[in-house]
């Protein structure tokens, strides 16, 4: 039986640390008890070594950038590498929110591609290419996240058909009645936008419409 001096509890296994206080044990080994986390420990080893390899990309973009002056072909006054650290924070965001539990996969890939968006339109801005961004990208990119929605929809059993749902229809709805409302007229990638969002709404509550219900009393508990 091992033993940490500190907090006076026995630990039965082998364990080499106190697992309250982190200080070395004493006593003798016994057979192993606790199962070895080796996932977790290969995880987290790449989490830090991506983490380093972002940290050093920064670091040297920075030093490029603003004291050796390096800038873009035909962007002299561009500071592209603040363009640079945004997509490497939004990139770390993405790698935490993959290794939090707990959050279904169309919340993490909704989340990403909304973020994805937001940086890209911001880099566009910068570029000059903000115009074809929001009249055509962004309309192709969210009707092809309702669509994988939808087909996340139809074979999920866990009962989140409602949050697929409504992702999908407030993805196509909301931004294309904003666009329609700020620039007063609609190009056709929003429109198909809209159609599919609608479309796909419908095709939801057809085919899931009955665990659309159950979901529904379930959450409200009716
Ligand atoms: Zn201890």
């Amino acid at each position: 039986m091992r033993r940490c001096p500190y907090c006076k509890v026995n630990i039965a296994g082998d364990l080499g640390k106190c697992p309250l206080c982190q200080s070395k044990l004493g006593g003798s080994a016994e057979e192993p008890c606790y199962p070895k986390f080796e996932a977790q420990k290969k995880r987290s080893f790449f989490y830090k070594m991506q983490l380093l390899a972002v940290w050093s990309v920064l670091i040297i973009g920075v030093c490029l950038d603003f004291m050796v002056k390096i800038r873009l072909p035909g962007y002299p006054d561009l500071h592209w590498s603040l363009l640079l650290a945004m997509w490497l924070v939004g990139f770390e965001f993405g790698i935490m929110r993959q290794f939090k539990p707990g959050t279904g996969s169309a919340g993490k890939v909704t989340m990403m591609v909304i973020i994805t968006i937001a940086m890209w339109c911001v880099t566009a801005y910068f570029f000059g290419l903000l115009k074809i961004t929001l009249d055509l990208v962004v309309p192709v990119v969210l009707a092809a996240t309702i669509t994988a929605n939808f087909v996340l929809a139809l074979i999920d059993k866990n009962g989140n058909t409602m949050l697929y749902l409504l992702t999908g229809l407030f993805m196509g709805l909301v931004p294309s009645i904003i666009y329609f409302f700020a620039s007063a007229k609609m190009p056709i990638a929003w429109v198909i936008c809209l159609m599919v969002s609608v479309i796909l709404f419908a095709g939801s509550v057809i085919f899931r419409g009955r665990a659309v219900a159950a979901e529904f009393q379930r959450r409200f508990h009716l």
